[in-house]
């Protein structure tokens, strides 16, 4: 037994992972269910390292030093429990299994509970970055325990991306907590790539930038305080030219977008636990109504936007208007994001270091950006905070923001531009800004109709209104 880690599951993520390990001096077990693909890892890769390639579980099993360490990287869901349920009959108390699927957190809960007896260490693992990062150095958000971070922890730092000579890993929490946060960080993903949707929407059908000008105007963009990985990307895409047509890129892909279900998850566990991720939420139902070609075909002949778009003059001043909505809606949807995994840690008991998730943030995934290094600063000044905007920079930009943000919106549902994203990031800020709400009512209608009671904003206890009786006199309840 010579390896120091081994990899299951050899499609493009395990094999990229395995090579990111072996580049990095570790010897390593691969093992692949179909052999074929642990063959041709040999072939093409053996001469980057160390590897010990195992036809068979129990081959695999045999080449792990103890304790056992081994990472399984195969699809999410039932292949993974079957994976496992293959493998424990061969491990031994102490060993550690890092699951670095896709796997939703409450499988994940189940899956350590269930090797814990066994005195088995299961370790559900976020990896972000795809196949590029899984190569040169992904995000990477283990849970599990302490004792297995011990052991661990090193070598996933080791293989994870490094920003200013810090890696972009660190033990989340325990059992879940990896899984989760890696489902939360796909939520804000979705609502990034929405709000840099919109925006580019925006400057196409109000100022009429071409795509190439957009591209240009997205560049300068990067150059600021929205400097990111999804910038980047959408300039080059905006860029593009389609060879076989000679068109724009962006003007020959259907607008149907797909999802893999990471958002959709992000959006139903917010609701079990109360975390008002509107943003997150309305970018994922973008996606899907983009998708509903019968539905769209029903509302195409439906009239539109009331004003023409903007003089071309007044095209510039747009833009910048437009750069501080994207701004402030993206800090809302961070924020969200953060809101969300503060509450899971509270329901799950974790205890999760908000500050280390932007630093491990900051390389290796898809939602890199700058700004991540100041919400990481933003915690680590106050471990309590609650919001973003309680931090002075951040309030102060946004403050900032506020008057092109509502131009922006104002000026979208005056030309019949959908922006569901910056739309709801911008109620939620009212929303929790508002001195009261109309939530009054709401807590009206519910003692109307049900006797749900309400509190009373002048004196403590619980009411009720006999709205049927004559007088409708109040009763305290
Ligand atoms: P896939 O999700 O396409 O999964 C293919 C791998 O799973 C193959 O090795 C396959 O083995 C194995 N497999 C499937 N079913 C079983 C089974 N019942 N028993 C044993 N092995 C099985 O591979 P990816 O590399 O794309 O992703 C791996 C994991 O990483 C997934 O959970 C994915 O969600 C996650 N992930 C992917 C990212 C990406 O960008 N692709 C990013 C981050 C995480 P065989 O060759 O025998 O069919």
């Amino acid at each position: 037994a010579r390896a120091q880690i081994g990899v299951t599951g050899l499609a493009v993520m395990g094999r990229n992972l395995a090579r990111n390990f072996a580049h990095h001096g570790y010897t390593v077990a691969v093992h692949n269910r179909t052999p074929a693909r642990t063959r041709e890892l040999i072939e093409e890769f053996n001469h980057e390292g160390a590897f010990v390639p195992a036809e068979s579980i129990e081959e695999f099993v045999a080449a792990l030093e103890r304790p056992r360490r081994m990472m399984i990287m195969v699809k999410a869901g039932e292949a993974t429990d079957a994976v496992i349920d293959e493998f424990t009959p061969l491990l031994e108390p102490g060993d550690m299994i890092i699951d670095g699927g896709n796997a939703h957190f409450a499988d994940t809960r189940r899956r350590e509970a269930a090797l814990r007896e066994r005195g088995i260490h299961f370790v559900g693992t976020g990896v972000s970055g795809g196949e590029e990062g899984a190569l040169n150095g992904p995000s990477i958000m283990p849970g599990g325990s302490v004792d297995a971070y011990a052991v661990l922890g090193p070598m996933l730092e080791t293989i994870s991306a490094h920003v200013d000579g810090e890696p972009c890993c660190t033990h989340i929490g325990s059992d879940g907590a990896g899984h989760f946060v890696k489902m939360v960080h796909n939520g804000i993903e979705y609502a990034d790539m929405q709000l840099i949707s919109e925006a580019y929407d925006l400057l196409r059908q109000v100022t009429d930038h071409t795509p190439a000008e957009i591209a240009e105007i997205f560049r300068g963009w990067n150059e600021g305080r929205l400097d990111s990985y999804l910038i980047e990307i959408t300039a080059d895409i905006l860029a593009h030219t389609d060879p076989a047509t000679g068109q724009p890129f962006i003007d020959i892909v259907a607008d149907a977008a797909g999802q893999k279900g990471t958002g959709r998850w992000t959006v139903q566990t917010a609701l079990d636990l109360g975390s008002p991720v509107t943003a997150i939420a309305q970018a994922t139902f973008a996606r899907v109504a983009s998708s509903r070609g019968e539905l769209r075909a029903a509302y195409r002949a439906m009239p539109g936007g009331i004003r023409p778009p903007v003089r071309h003059d007044e095209a510039a001043r747009f833009v910048s208007q437009v750069e501080h909505a994207l701004y402030a809606s993206k800090v809302i949807a961070y924020d969200q994001g953060w809101t969300m995994i503060r509450d899971a840690a509270a329901e799950y008991g974790w205890d999760i270091d908000l500050g280390a998730v932007a630093r491990i943030w900051r390389g290796g995934c898809i939602i890199r950006a700058a700004f991540l290094d100041r919400i990481r600063a933003a915690h680590a000044a106050n471990p309590g905070l609650v919001s973003l905007l309680a931090e002075e920079t951040f309030a102060a930009e946004i403050a900032d923001a506020q008057v092109p943000w509502r131009e922006v919106v104002a000026s979208a549902a005056h030309r019949g531009v959908p922006t569901p994203a910056f739309s709801a990031a911008l109620a939620y800020y009212d929303t929790l800004r508002a001195e009261r709400l109309p939530a009054a009512l709401i807590q009206g209608q519910r003692d109307y109709f049900g006797a749900h009671t309400y509190q009373r904003t002048d004196r403590p206890g619980t009411f009720h209104t006999h709205w049927a009786q004559p007088g409708r006199p109040e009763t305290e309840v």
